[in-house]
This record gives structure tokens, sequence and C-alpha cells, in this order.
């Protein structure tokens, strides 16, 4: 199935915006086909800085472990809001309708899996449906930062900053 553009720039616009919300840096986003070790990519977000995948311990609360989980959290939430955002646009909710759900939902599940343990099903239902309403809410900014991409096609870092804090 060939993913038109304007979707695929809805896509990253997702991950993006509601990244930038919740204090991501990015390094550069492509609506642009790209081979990667996995796969063809329609769309991608490079990072600075993404937390590692390992284990939190679940027994202990103290306040560096806190730190990590609310860091986790929000990449899941970043990676949630790609497909939430491609999905709200083109009136699609399932991860057998929206062509990039697969990758992102699983990178969220891994994530949600080692922060939380087996809680992480139900840790991760409740950040998708805070990530909906993230989407909701800033549904006018993805779509317009959406537009720029369309025309763009890439940004880097510097570029798409700008254009974040004119939204
Ligand atoms: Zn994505």
């Amino acid at each position: 199935m060939k993913k038109k553009i304007s979707q695929t720039a809805v896509h990253e616009a997702g991950h993006v915006v509601i990244g930038h919300i919740l204090g991501i840096k990015h390094k550069s986003v492509t609506i642009e086909v790209e081979q990667h070790e996995f796969g063809l990519t329609a769309g991608y977000v490079r990072y600075y800085h993404r937390p590692a995948i390992f284990k939190v311990y679940i027994g202990e609360d103290t306040a560096p472990k806190r730190t990590v989980i609310r860091k986790i959290e929000n990449f899941v939430k970043a990676y949630l809001a790609g497909p939430l955002s491609e999905g709200k646009f083109v009136g699609k909710h399932t991860q057998e309708q929206i062509s990039g759900y697969k990758l992102d939902f699983e990178n969220s599940a891994r994530y949600a899996k080692n922060a939380f343990g087996d809680q992480g099903d139900k840790e991760l239902i409740r950040l998708l449906n805070e990530t909906e309403n993230l989407v909701s809410q800033n549904w006018r900014k993805i779509k317009a930062f959406a537009t720029i991409l369309e025309k763009a096609r890439t940004l880097n870092g510097t570029q798409l900053l700008n254009i974040l804090n004119e939204l």
C-alpha cells in the first residue's frame, strides 16, 4: 500500500510536535523514503538522546528511577503520537489500518515493558489515552507543522525548532 505524502507528514508531525512539548530534542525529521536495517520507512525522526532500553528496577522507588521512568514515558508518548495523529487524519484507528503503526507500537511496548515490567501493558494503555488527549489538544499545531514539512520534505534540528516556536 502506498501512503499519501500528506499522511506521512501528519504522522511525523505528530512525533515531532508532541515530542517537543515533552522536552525531547530532535536531530532531524524527513518524509523521504529511507532504507534502514529494519526495512523501508515512509518518514523518519532522528533524536539526540534516546533512553537506553534497560530494566528499571520495579521494587525500588527512588528519585533517579522516577526521572528515568518519566523520560521513558515521554518517549513512549512521542512514539505513539505518530500513528495516533495519522489515524486521526485518515479516520482510522487500529494497528491494521495504519501502515506506520507497527514499528512505533513495538518500540512503545518495549519501553513500557522495561519500565514497568508485567504492568507494562496496563501502563501502555494509560499512556495511549494520555497521548490521544495530547494529540487532540495540539491538533492545530500538528497539522500546521505537517503542511510545512510536506513542502520542505526534510528539516534539521534548528529548522524544525524555529518552526515549532512559531506555531
Ligand atoms: Zn512513526
